[in-house]
Protein backbone atom coordinates (compact mmCIF):
# COMPACT_ATOMS: atom_id res chain seq x y z
CA UNK A 1 0.00 0.00 0.00
CA UNK A 2 1.83 3.59 -0.98
CA UNK A 3 2.17 5.91 1.65
CA UNK A 4 0.84 9.48 2.31
CA UNK A 5 2.08 12.57 4.13
CA UNK A 6 0.46 15.83 4.40
CA UNK A 7 0.75 18.33 7.13
CA UNK A 8 -1.14 21.86 8.26
CA UNK A 9 0.51 24.64 10.30
CA UNK A 10 -0.97 25.00 13.59
CA UNK A 11 -0.75 29.11 12.95
CA UNK A 12 -4.76 29.86 13.58
CA UNK A 13 -7.72 30.12 11.81
CA UNK A 14 -8.09 27.30 9.88
CA UNK A 15 -9.99 27.79 7.31
CA UNK A 16 -12.71 26.52 4.70
CA UNK A 17 -9.71 26.57 1.73
CA UNK A 18 -7.58 24.14 4.18
CA UNK A 19 -10.89 22.22 4.64
CA UNK A 20 -11.42 21.73 0.81
CA UNK A 21 -8.47 21.70 -0.80
CA UNK A 22 -6.55 19.57 1.99
CA UNK A 23 -8.71 17.73 4.56
CA UNK A 24 -11.43 16.26 2.54
CA UNK A 25 -8.72 15.00 0.68
CA UNK A 26 -6.83 13.82 3.72
CA UNK A 27 -10.02 11.63 4.68
CA UNK A 28 -10.72 9.92 1.42
CA UNK A 29 -7.51 8.50 1.18
CA UNK A 30 -7.34 6.82 4.56
CA UNK A 31 -9.22 4.31 2.59
CA UNK A 32 -6.60 3.39 -0.10
CA UNK A 33 -3.43 4.55 1.28
CA UNK A 34 -1.51 4.14 4.49
CA UNK A 35 -1.93 7.97 5.92
CA UNK A 36 0.31 9.92 8.08
CA UNK A 37 -0.73 13.45 8.72
CA UNK A 38 1.07 15.99 10.61
CA UNK A 39 0.55 19.32 12.53
CA UNK A 40 3.64 21.27 11.29
CA UNK A 41 4.76 22.92 14.37
CA UNK A 42 7.69 23.70 13.28
CA UNK A 43 7.14 25.58 10.27
CA UNK A 44 4.55 27.72 11.97
CA UNK A 45 7.77 29.10 13.32
CA UNK A 46 8.86 30.20 10.49
CA UNK A 47 6.39 33.33 10.56
CA UNK A 48 6.85 35.88 12.85
CA UNK A 49 5.58 35.32 16.37
CA UNK A 50 2.84 37.84 15.87
CA UNK A 51 1.54 35.46 13.17
CA UNK A 52 1.76 32.38 15.01
CA UNK A 53 1.08 34.04 18.80
CA UNK A 54 3.66 32.64 21.38
CA UNK A 55 4.30 29.41 23.15
CA UNK A 56 0.36 29.17 24.42
CA UNK A 57 -1.44 29.75 21.36
CA UNK A 58 0.82 27.04 18.97
CA UNK A 59 0.26 24.68 21.88
CA UNK A 60 -3.32 25.39 21.79
CA UNK A 61 -3.45 25.66 17.75
CA UNK A 62 -2.05 22.37 17.51
CA UNK A 63 -4.59 20.85 19.38
CA UNK A 64 -7.11 22.74 17.30
CA UNK A 65 -5.67 21.07 14.18
CA UNK A 66 -5.65 17.84 15.88
CA UNK A 67 -9.05 18.38 16.87
CA UNK A 68 -9.89 19.62 12.87
CA UNK A 69 -8.81 16.40 11.46
CA UNK A 70 -10.10 13.93 13.65
CA UNK A 71 -13.66 16.15 13.66
CA UNK A 72 -13.50 15.83 9.83
CA UNK A 73 -13.08 12.47 9.90
CA UNK A 74 -9.64 11.12 10.13
CA UNK A 75 -8.76 7.85 12.22
CA UNK A 76 -6.03 8.36 14.19
CA UNK A 77 -5.69 4.78 14.79
CA UNK A 78 -5.58 3.16 11.14
CA UNK A 79 -3.43 5.82 10.29
CA UNK A 80 -0.96 8.47 12.48
CA UNK A 81 -1.86 11.66 13.59
CA UNK A 82 1.13 13.26 15.57
CA UNK A 83 3.00 17.13 15.69
CA UNK A 84 6.27 17.43 13.82
CA UNK A 85 8.33 18.93 16.39
CA UNK A 86 8.05 14.92 18.18
CA UNK A 87 9.81 13.20 15.24
CA UNK A 88 13.74 14.61 15.30
CA UNK A 89 14.10 13.02 12.19
CA UNK A 90 12.22 15.97 10.35
CA UNK A 91 15.12 18.13 11.47
CA UNK A 92 17.94 15.67 10.98
CA UNK A 93 16.89 15.02 7.26
CA UNK A 94 16.57 18.79 6.86
CA UNK A 95 19.94 19.63 7.44
CA UNK A 96 21.04 16.86 4.95
CA UNK A 97 18.89 18.07 2.76
CA UNK A 98 20.10 21.52 3.25
CA UNK A 99 23.10 20.83 1.59
CA UNK A 100 21.70 18.85 -1.41
CA UNK A 101 19.65 21.41 -2.26
CA UNK A 102 20.85 24.44 -4.07
CA UNK A 103 20.16 28.24 -3.82
CA UNK A 104 18.84 29.19 -6.95
CA UNK A 105 16.25 26.58 -6.44
CA UNK A 106 15.11 28.02 -3.44
CA UNK A 107 15.25 31.85 -5.08
CA UNK A 108 12.80 30.60 -7.14
CA UNK A 109 9.93 30.01 -4.45
CA UNK A 110 6.62 32.13 -4.84
CA UNK A 111 5.61 31.40 -1.34
CA UNK A 112 9.04 32.72 0.40
CA UNK A 113 8.44 36.23 -1.76
CA UNK A 114 4.69 36.35 -0.46
CA UNK A 115 5.43 35.81 3.01
CA UNK A 116 8.58 37.45 3.27
CA UNK A 117 7.13 40.81 1.41
CA UNK A 118 8.86 43.92 1.06
CA UNK A 119 10.90 43.63 3.88
CA UNK A 120 12.91 40.68 2.79
CA UNK A 121 15.78 41.10 5.04
CA UNK A 122 14.15 40.55 7.96
CA UNK A 123 12.40 37.33 7.20
CA UNK A 124 13.56 34.89 9.07
CA UNK A 125 16.16 32.13 7.36
CA UNK A 126 13.83 29.17 8.04
CA UNK A 127 10.65 30.93 6.04
CA UNK A 128 13.30 30.73 3.55
CA UNK A 129 13.89 27.19 4.24
CA UNK A 130 10.39 25.78 4.53
CA UNK A 131 10.77 23.97 1.00
CA UNK A 132 13.68 21.74 2.13
CA UNK A 133 11.86 21.00 5.71
CA UNK A 134 8.72 19.96 3.72
CA UNK A 135 10.68 17.84 1.32
CA UNK A 136 11.78 16.04 4.55
CA UNK A 137 9.04 15.70 6.28
CA UNK A 138 7.55 13.96 3.34
CA UNK A 139 10.67 11.67 2.51
CA UNK A 140 11.49 11.32 6.03
CA UNK A 141 8.87 8.32 5.38
CA UNK A 142 9.44 7.76 2.01
CA UNK A 143 6.02 9.10 1.13
CA UNK A 144 4.93 8.71 -2.68
CA UNK A 145 1.44 10.95 -2.08
CA UNK A 146 1.10 14.31 -1.39
CA UNK A 147 -2.46 15.59 -0.86
CA UNK A 148 -2.30 19.51 -0.55
CA UNK A 149 -3.86 22.66 -2.24
CA UNK A 150 -2.82 24.75 -5.49
CA UNK A 151 -0.49 26.54 -3.59
CA UNK A 152 2.13 24.11 -2.65
CA UNK A 153 2.44 22.50 -6.10
CA UNK A 154 6.12 24.26 -6.69
CA UNK A 155 7.48 23.30 -3.35
CA UNK A 156 6.19 19.83 -4.19
CA UNK A 157 8.29 19.98 -7.03
CA UNK A 158 11.23 21.01 -5.55
CA UNK A 159 11.26 18.14 -2.95
CA UNK A 160 11.05 15.72 -5.86
CA UNK A 161 13.97 18.02 -7.22
CA UNK A 162 15.95 17.55 -3.58
CA UNK A 163 14.85 13.35 -4.24
CA UNK A 164 16.49 12.86 -7.05
CA UNK A 165 19.84 14.87 -6.53
CA UNK A 166 20.47 12.86 -3.60
CA UNK A 167 19.36 9.76 -5.07
CA UNK A 168 22.08 11.18 -8.16
CA UNK A 169 24.53 12.46 -5.58
CA UNK A 170 24.95 8.76 -3.85
CA UNK A 171 23.77 6.74 -5.70
CA UNK A 172 26.93 4.55 -5.62
CA UNK A 173 26.36 4.38 -1.76
CA UNK A 174 22.73 3.90 -2.55
CA UNK A 175 23.63 0.61 -4.46
CA UNK A 176 26.33 -0.83 -1.69
CA UNK A 177 23.58 -0.57 0.77
CA UNK A 178 21.41 -2.82 -1.02
CA UNK A 179 18.66 -0.53 -3.53
CA UNK A 180 20.19 -1.78 -6.68
CA UNK A 181 18.12 0.40 -8.64
CA UNK A 182 20.01 3.09 -6.83
CA UNK A 183 16.30 5.05 -6.04
CA UNK A 184 16.57 5.63 -2.30
CA UNK A 185 14.05 8.56 -2.04
CA UNK A 186 10.90 7.91 -4.17
CA UNK A 187 9.85 11.24 -6.07
CA UNK A 188 7.13 12.08 -4.09
CA UNK A 189 3.28 12.92 -6.21
CA UNK A 190 1.70 16.22 -5.32
CA UNK A 191 -2.59 14.84 -5.22
CA UNK A 192 -3.98 18.29 -6.04
CA UNK A 193 -7.72 17.23 -6.38
CA UNK A 194 -11.00 17.13 -5.15
CA UNK A 195 -13.68 20.17 -4.98
CA UNK A 196 -11.79 22.77 -4.34
CA UNK A 197 -7.75 23.08 -5.11
CA UNK A 198 -7.88 26.99 -4.42
CA UNK A 199 -9.96 28.58 -2.27
CA UNK A 200 -10.07 32.80 -2.46
CA UNK A 201 -9.94 35.13 0.04
CA UNK A 202 -13.36 36.76 0.48
CA UNK A 203 -11.87 39.85 0.36
CA UNK A 204 -9.95 39.94 -3.03
CA UNK A 205 -10.77 37.20 -5.57
CA UNK A 206 -7.12 37.07 -6.42
CA UNK A 207 -5.79 36.64 -3.53
CA UNK A 208 -5.46 32.91 -1.61
CA UNK A 209 -7.53 32.67 1.52
CA UNK A 210 -5.10 31.95 4.20
CA UNK A 211 -4.42 31.55 8.19
CA UNK A 212 -1.88 34.16 8.15
CA UNK A 213 -3.82 37.18 6.40
CA UNK A 214 -4.60 39.63 8.93
CA UNK A 215 -8.25 40.28 8.19
CA UNK A 216 -10.48 37.96 9.84
CA UNK A 217 -13.19 38.90 7.22
CA UNK A 218 -10.73 37.29 4.05
CA UNK A 219 -11.74 33.96 5.40
CA UNK A 220 -14.35 31.23 6.80
CA UNK A 221 -12.82 29.59 9.84
CA UNK A 222 -13.83 26.13 10.94
CA UNK A 223 -15.00 27.50 14.39
CA UNK A 224 -16.72 30.01 13.41
CA UNK A 225 -20.32 30.31 14.66
CA UNK A 226 -23.18 31.01 12.16
CA UNK A 227 -23.91 34.30 12.70
CA UNK A 228 -20.06 34.91 12.17
CA UNK A 229 -20.04 33.07 8.90
CA UNK A 230 -23.61 34.91 7.72
CA UNK A 231 -22.07 38.25 8.35
CA UNK A 232 -18.82 37.29 6.49
CA UNK A 233 -20.80 36.63 3.66
CA UNK A 234 -22.53 38.95 3.36
CA UNK A 235 -20.24 41.34 3.71
CA UNK A 236 -18.25 39.18 0.96
CA UNK A 237 -16.87 41.40 -2.09
CA UNK A 238 -18.93 41.41 -5.43
CA UNK A 239 -19.48 42.87 -8.24
CA UNK A 240 -22.84 44.55 -8.96
CA UNK A 241 -24.06 41.90 -11.85
CA UNK A 242 -26.39 39.28 -10.99
CA UNK A 243 -24.39 35.85 -11.47
CA UNK A 244 -24.24 34.31 -14.56
CA UNK A 245 -26.12 31.41 -15.98
CA UNK A 246 -23.07 29.93 -17.44
CA UNK A 247 -19.50 29.10 -15.91
CA UNK A 248 -17.61 30.80 -18.55
CA UNK A 249 -19.34 34.41 -17.80
CA UNK A 250 -17.31 33.73 -14.50
CA UNK A 251 -13.95 33.98 -15.43
CA UNK A 252 -13.43 37.71 -15.59
CA UNK A 253 -15.17 37.92 -12.13
CA UNK A 254 -12.56 35.92 -9.59
CA UNK A 255 -14.87 37.07 -6.33
CA UNK A 256 -18.01 35.44 -7.94
CA UNK A 257 -16.07 32.65 -9.08
CA UNK A 258 -14.85 32.12 -6.08
CA UNK A 259 -18.05 32.13 -3.97
CA UNK A 260 -19.70 29.88 -6.74
CA UNK A 261 -17.17 27.72 -6.82
CA UNK A 262 -17.06 27.02 -2.54
CA UNK A 263 -21.51 26.42 -3.23
CA UNK A 264 -20.32 24.22 -5.66
CA UNK A 265 -17.20 22.06 -3.45
CA UNK A 266 -19.51 22.22 -0.60
CA UNK A 267 -22.79 20.79 -1.91
CA UNK A 268 -20.98 18.24 -3.98
CA UNK A 269 -22.52 19.87 -7.48
CA UNK A 270 -20.16 20.98 -10.35
CA UNK A 271 -20.61 25.09 -10.63
CA UNK A 272 -22.36 24.88 -13.86
CA UNK A 273 -25.08 23.21 -12.38
CA UNK A 274 -25.26 25.68 -9.05
CA UNK A 275 -25.34 28.53 -12.14
CA UNK A 276 -28.36 26.72 -13.49
CA UNK A 277 -29.85 27.27 -10.31
CA UNK A 278 -29.04 30.56 -9.46
CA UNK A 279 -27.91 32.11 -12.68
CA UNK A 280 -29.17 35.55 -13.41
CA UNK A 281 -30.64 35.98 -9.67
CA UNK A 282 -29.94 38.44 -7.61
CA UNK A 283 -26.54 37.76 -5.49
CA UNK A 284 -28.00 38.37 -2.07
CA UNK A 285 -30.16 35.31 -2.51
CA UNK A 286 -27.43 33.41 -4.08
CA UNK A 287 -25.21 34.44 -0.81
CA UNK A 288 -28.57 33.45 1.78
CA UNK A 289 -28.07 30.06 0.36
CA UNK A 290 -23.93 29.73 0.70
CA UNK A 291 -24.83 31.37 4.05
CA UNK A 292 -26.91 28.18 4.98
CA UNK A 293 -25.18 25.72 3.45
CA UNK A 294 -21.86 26.88 4.91
CA UNK A 295 -23.74 26.20 8.17
CA UNK A 296 -25.01 23.10 7.90
CA UNK A 297 -21.81 21.50 6.88
CA UNK A 298 -19.53 23.14 9.15
CA UNK A 299 -21.40 23.18 12.40
CA UNK A 300 -20.81 19.78 13.19
CA UNK A 301 -17.03 19.92 12.72
CA UNK A 302 -17.23 22.80 15.11
CA UNK A 303 -19.07 21.43 17.39
CA UNK A 304 -16.75 17.98 17.14
CA UNK A 305 -13.82 19.86 17.70
CA UNK A 306 -14.82 22.28 20.90
CA UNK A 307 -15.85 18.89 22.30
CA UNK A 308 -12.53 17.59 21.39
CA UNK A 309 -10.19 20.58 22.84
CA UNK A 310 -12.21 20.27 26.24
CA UNK A 311 -10.14 17.58 26.89
CA UNK A 312 -6.49 18.43 25.65
CA UNK A 313 -5.10 15.71 27.95
CA UNK A 314 -6.90 13.38 25.34
CA UNK A 315 -5.57 14.74 22.15
CA UNK A 316 -1.95 15.36 23.52
CA UNK A 317 -2.19 10.97 23.87
CA UNK A 318 -3.59 10.81 20.29
CA UNK A 319 -0.31 12.86 19.11
CA UNK A 320 1.83 11.05 21.74
CA UNK A 321 0.75 7.89 19.99
CA UNK A 322 0.88 9.12 16.37
CA UNK A 323 4.53 9.98 17.45
CA UNK A 324 5.86 6.65 18.45
CA UNK A 325 4.30 4.96 15.49
CA UNK A 326 5.62 7.97 13.15
CA UNK A 327 9.24 8.09 14.78
CA UNK A 328 9.57 3.85 13.68
CA UNK A 329 8.97 4.22 10.10
CA UNK A 330 11.20 7.78 10.49
CA UNK A 331 14.28 5.86 12.14
CA UNK A 332 14.67 3.19 9.40
CA UNK A 333 14.54 6.64 7.12
CA UNK A 334 17.30 8.08 8.81
CA UNK A 335 19.45 4.81 9.72
CA UNK A 336 19.73 4.22 5.82
CA UNK A 337 20.16 7.95 5.20
CA UNK A 338 22.97 7.94 7.27
CA UNK A 339 24.25 4.76 6.32
CA UNK A 340 24.77 6.14 2.87
CA UNK A 341 25.90 9.64 3.59
CA UNK A 342 28.59 8.17 5.60
CA UNK A 343 28.00 9.11 8.29
CA UNK A 344 29.40 6.59 11.90
CA UNK A 345 26.59 5.72 14.25
CA UNK A 346 25.71 2.95 16.81
CA UNK A 347 24.07 -0.12 14.88
P1 LIG B 1 -0.48 30.15 6.07
O1 LIG B 1 -1.09 31.40 5.51
O2 LIG B 1 0.00 30.27 7.48
O3 LIG B 1 0.54 29.52 5.13
P2 LIG B 1 -2.46 28.36 5.03
O4 LIG B 1 -3.86 28.81 5.06
O5 LIG B 1 -1.73 28.44 3.72
O6 LIG B 1 -1.68 29.12 6.18
P3 LIG B 1 -1.19 25.83 5.57
O7 LIG B 1 -1.12 25.18 6.90
O8 LIG B 1 0.03 26.50 5.03
O9 LIG B 1 -2.41 26.86 5.58
O10 LIG B 1 -1.69 24.76 4.50
C1 LIG B 1 -2.35 23.55 4.86
C2 LIG B 1 -2.95 22.92 3.62
O11 LIG B 1 -4.07 23.70 3.17
C3 LIG B 1 -1.99 22.84 2.42
O12 LIG B 1 -2.20 21.61 1.75
C4 LIG B 1 -2.42 23.98 1.55
O13 LIG B 1 -2.11 23.77 0.17
C5 LIG B 1 -3.92 23.98 1.79
N1 LIG B 1 -4.49 25.31 1.54
C6 LIG B 1 -4.15 26.46 2.17
N2 LIG B 1 -4.87 27.48 1.73
C7 LIG B 1 -5.70 26.97 0.77
C8 LIG B 1 -6.71 27.55 -0.06
N3 LIG B 1 -6.98 28.85 0.01
N4 LIG B 1 -7.37 26.74 -0.92
C9 LIG B 1 -7.09 25.40 -0.98
N5 LIG B 1 -6.14 24.81 -0.24
C10 LIG B 1 -5.46 25.58 0.64
MG1 LIG C 1 0.33 28.01 3.62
Amino acid sequence: VERVFSGVQPTGNLHLGNYLGAIVNFVKLQETHNCLYCVVDMHALTQPVSVWGGPTELARNTREVTAAFIASGIDPKKHIVFNQSQVSGHAELAWIFNCVARIGWLNRMTQFKEKAGKDRENASVGLYDYPVLMAADILLYRATHVPVGEDQKQHLELARDIAQKFNNDFVDSIRGHGFSDGLFFPQPEPLITGPATRVMSLRDGTKKMSKSDSSDNSRINLTDDADTIAQKIRKAKTDPEPLPSEEKGLEPRPEADNLVGIYAALSGRSKSDVLHEFGGGQFSSFKNALVELCVTKLSPIASEMKRLVADPGHVDSILIDGADRARAIAHETMQATKDIVGFIRKS
